[in-house]
Formats: structure tokens, sequence, C-alpha cells
């Protein structure tokens, strides 16, 4: 057990976006490679209690931890990063805070005292801090403040920082990511944001120990001098975050610029092992130089903001490098889908993937798009209301239930093919009251899932509150829709396949939040196989005649 944990502040300054959770996560990735058990923890300065109740337009996907936490989509980048589990305690909102002081105060806690900014929230912003730190799992936890440094919401995040650099036997470093932007103009790099953005945090108390810059093009040995001076920070903490490929890449980057080593002096703690980092290499080798292409429609409502599926599109990334296969994703609007003009617009695919979703939006799109996949062979994947769209296609088009539909769109339909579960009729709150998190289910030997899984129990997480309607399920089967998962305390349906088909399956959980780096999510991968072999097989078809 790690005697005592040390702490990364990660902030940023210029602008958002520049994405202080990839080099958080490649960060503690090298750390971890260096033989450090490090997590990451992600404050976000918004009023929300959790991003469960956000539209996807606003901050992107939200992300569902195996204790049923939903979180901001960097805590997906995490997992995927450094192939570990995070939880509840790894994601921490202004909200939550306020909720969590505002309950004391309503309880007592504080009887005769003013409850104030500082010291009360800044308190339970410290505490939440260390709670990872307390558990005695980790030797180091990297902390990223969401938002940028001078916005009036990160103000008490980093008050609480100041605070922490001054308490005794509590270590800690702050690392800065800053943008030098370059102008074309007159041909240079920038660095007066940086400075501009170094005295902001310097106004709050705060002197960053790193800087990170990020940078389309490389910084000059001049550019890291000035930028060490102005800030007062060590020319070799002075580091280059440039423009990366793919963001895979940013891990090898932070090696070459000795981040890690950068961080450990820092913290006067040993090198350790060298970050050989073999198994992820191999796997951006193979993201790098495919041998296949295929095409991936993935048809949603969001797509405006490609964040809203970000898991989806890493977890594709996984399983083609898994199969050698570059995954193009072409991102479709299920609003722009009919049945008409399906075939038009799918028949260039390999594969289809429907999204998870809520609300009526874009539902007919939907169903009209599983209707093309099913009746031309398409491998499809169905994600959650996905697999609740692929329920109603077939009840619809298959069992002749015209009026099918789930009573989430369509209250009294006469085939609630998909309904409200038991357990959420009597919710009437939002947040936070989804059957969420990871639950157990059992997959039937001989359907595809298993042939992907090649386990009977699996476990995967969840974020819904409708499911299949077991009323129907004999139907169902009758006429070849089968329910190859199910939850063995409560017989949910989980995984639904249709028969005769190359590669048909419905789940209604989230296989994408559980793919990593090193471990491809094995459904994505059958996925993938089955789209190069079909499209293989249909050029050899085509070729032959
Ligand atoms: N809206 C559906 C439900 O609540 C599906 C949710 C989802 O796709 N995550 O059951």
């Amino acid at each position: 057990m790690p005697s005592s944990t040390k702490y990364i502040f990660v902030t940023g300054g210029v602008t958002s976006s520049l994405g202080k959770g990839i080099i958080a996560a490649s960060l503690a990735k090298l750390l971890q490679a260096r033989g450090y058990s490090v997590t990451i923890q992600k404050l976000d300065p918004y009023i929300n209690v959790d991003p469960g109740t956000l539209n996807p337009y606003e901050h992107g996907e939200c992300f569902v931890t195996d204790d049923g936490a939903e979180t901001d989509l960097d805590l997906g980048h995490y997992e995927r990063f450094l192939n570990v589990s995070t939880s509840q305690a790894n994601n921490v909102t202004t909200g939550r805070i306020y909720q969590h002081v505002i309950n004391q105060e309503r309880e007592g806690a504080y009887l005769g005292k003013t409850v104030q900014v500082i010291p009360h929230i800044t308190d339970e912003i410290k505490r939440r801090i260390k709670l990872l730190g307390n558990t005695g799992n980790y030797d180091i936890v990297i902390t990223e403040i969401g938002g940028t440094v001078g916005d009036i919401e990160s103000l008490p995040y980093v008050e609480a920082v100041r605070q922490l650099k001054w308490e005794p036997n509590f270590d800690c470093i702050v690392l800065h990511l800053t943008l030098v932007p370059y102008l074309a103009t007159s041909g240079e790099l920038k660095t007066k944001p940086t400075q501009h953005s170094v005295k902001a945090l310097l106004e709050s108390g705060v002197q960053p120990d790193i800087l990170a810059l990020r940078t389309e093009y490389k910084l000059t040995e001049g550019v890291k001098e000035k930028v060490a001076l102005f800030c007062n920070i060590e020319p070799k903490a002075v580091i280059q975050a440039i423009d990366a490929e793919t963001i895979y890449d940013v891990p090898n980057l932070m090696r070459e610029e000795e981040l890690d080593k950068v961080v450990l002096d820092k913290l006067s703690l040993p090198y350790k092992d060298e970050p050989t980092l073999t198994a992820w290499n191999e796997v951006l080798n193979k993201i790098k130089k495919p041998k296949h292409k295929i095409s991936i429609g993935l048809v949603g409502k969001y797509i405006e903001l490609k964040d809203s599926y970000k898991s989806i599109a890493e977890a594709l990334i996984h399983a083609g490098a898994n199969n050698e296969t570059e995954v193009d994703i072409k991102w479709i609007h299920s609003e722009s889908i009919n049945d008409d003009n399906a075939k038009e617009q799918l028949s260039s695919l390999d594969g289809i993937l429907v999204a998870p979703g809520f609300g009526e939006r874009g539902i007919e799109g939907k169903i009209s798009t599983i209707k093309y996949a099913r009746e031309s062979n398409t491998p499809f994947l169905g994600i959650c209301l996905g697999m609740q769209c692929a329920v109603i296609e077939f009840a619809r088009n298959v069992l002749g239930h015209s009026n099918a539909h789930s009573t989430e769109m369509e209250e009294n339909t006469s085939a609630p093919v998909i309904y409200l579960m038991e357990e959420q009729r009597s919710i009437t709150e939002k947040g936070g009251t989804m059957r969420l998190g990871a639950y157990p289910c059992k997959v039937s030997q001989g359907s595809i899932a298993y042939e992907a899984y090649k386990e009977n129990n699996i476990t995967e997480r969840h974020r819904h509150r409708y499911e299949f309607n077991n009323k129907y399920k004999e139907d169902f089967e009758n006429v070849g829709m089968k329910a190859t998962g199910i939850n063995p305390d409560n017989n949910l349906v989980e995984i639904v396949e249709v028969k005769h088909h190359p590669w048909f399956v419905g789940v209604q959980f989230h296989p994408e939040y559980k793919s990593t780096v090193i471990n491809p999510h094995p459904l994505f991968v059958g996925f993938i196989e089955a789209s190069v072999a079909v499209k293989n097989e249909s050029t050899l078809t085509s070729n032959n005649q």
C-alpha cells in the first residue's frame, strides 16, 4: 500500500478544448508504465450535480462507470488509456460540492457559522480531492480542473489548489496547459497568451511547476526559454505538446519531452522502470498501418457534435486496430433517413451502428436504417436505444405489429414491445435515477455474442429507463429474433440477435464504455470482423460476375 499519495493538478489556460484530459491521461500512462499506481480525477466547474441531465450538445457524451456514476467524457479517456476502472469519486462537480455543503448546513453541521466559499466550499473541494488518495490505492492522483483559469467558475478550485500547496504533508505540483498560437501572417509562434494565463494563475496565488504548451508547430528552444523566463519555470519543465496524428500518440510524445521524468523529479520520486509501452505501441502501429479499410455508418441524432459519441468512435478505432482495419466512420443524421432513401444513403456502408439516445426526434430514421441493415444483410450493432429500435423494427415489419413502439415515444401504443422498467415507474426525478452502472448478463452458447465474448457470464454498464417487454419474447423468438443475453437476476433482455443474418446484434447495455486501447471490446471486435468479412465477400462476388 503506497505510504503517502502525491498529487498532480492539471489546469488549463488561454482557451478550452486544449486536451487537458489527453495530457493527463498520457502522463498517467507513462507513470503507470514506470510502475506507479495512478488514477485521474476530473473536477467540473458547472452547477449540475452530474452531467447525466445534460444534453450531449453541451459537453458531449455522458460516460458511465461500473459503480453507476454519470460522468464527464474525460473519464472515458482515462479508462481507455490506463485500462483501469474509475468510480464516483473520480468526477466531482460544483453542483455536487454545493449540494453537500448545503445539506450539511441544513443538518446543522455549521450551526452559528456563516457558510462561505472560503473555507466551507474550498474545504469540501479539498476533501473530495483527497478521497482517492486516502483509499491507499494510489501512489499518484492526477486531478484535472475543468474550464479555463480566469473563469469565475474555476476560482474556488484554484483557491483550493493554492491552499493545498501550502498544506504541510501534502505533496503536490501544478501542470498548466496553455496554447502557443501560430500567426501565419508574421510566421511567428506567440507566447503572450501563455504569459497572461500564468499571470492569471499567479493572481490566484498559484505558481505552476510545469507548463505544457499546445502548438501546431515545433517550438524552438528560443520560445521555450522565453516562456521559462517570463513564467518562473525551469527550462526543462517547459513541455511541447504538439498536435498529434492520433490521441494515442500523445504518451509517446510526452515521453520524448520527458514529462514523466520532470514530474517525478518535482515529486521527489524515483524513475523506476523505463516505460516501454510495448503493447500500446503494437496497437498504435496497427492504427497507423491498417491492412483493410471499411466504412461504418454511425447513425444518431447528435452527430453535429462528434463528442456526443466519443466512446463509440474510440471503441471502433480499438476494434479496427485489432482487425488491422481502418474504420472510416460516416456520421449519419438519423433524421435524414427514411424507408425511401435508406438504400441510396446506406448501401455504400460495410457496417451500421445505431447509437443510444433519448426521445422521439430521429427515431423513425433509426428504424428505417435498421430495416435496411436487416434486409440487406449489412452487419449491424444497435446500442441501447439502437437495440430498442431494432426490436420495434422487427415487431413492425416481421411480427406484423404495425403500431409497435416504445412507450418512451408513444405511451399508449397498442404493441408496447419496449416499455418502462417496473423499478422506474414510481420515479419522478430525472437526476441519477436511470438504471445505471454494471449489471450481470448471461450469454447463450452458440450465439453471435457468445462467439465474440467467448464466455457465458459478462457484466456490462447501463444507462436506461426502458426495457424489452418479455410478454412478446416468445413471439419474437418464433420468427427469428432471439434474446441471447439475459440478466440472470431479473430476466431483463440484454442482447437480441436476428437469425439468418451475418451479424445482427442489439444490446441494451453500453459496450463502448468498456473498450480500451489494450482491451478492445469483444462485441466491437466481432462487429468489425464481420463487416470486413462481408465487404470482402461482396467484392469477391462482384469481381466474379
Ligand atoms: N431512451 C432509452 C431508455 O431510456 C435508451 C437510453 C439509451 O440509449 N442510453 O431506455
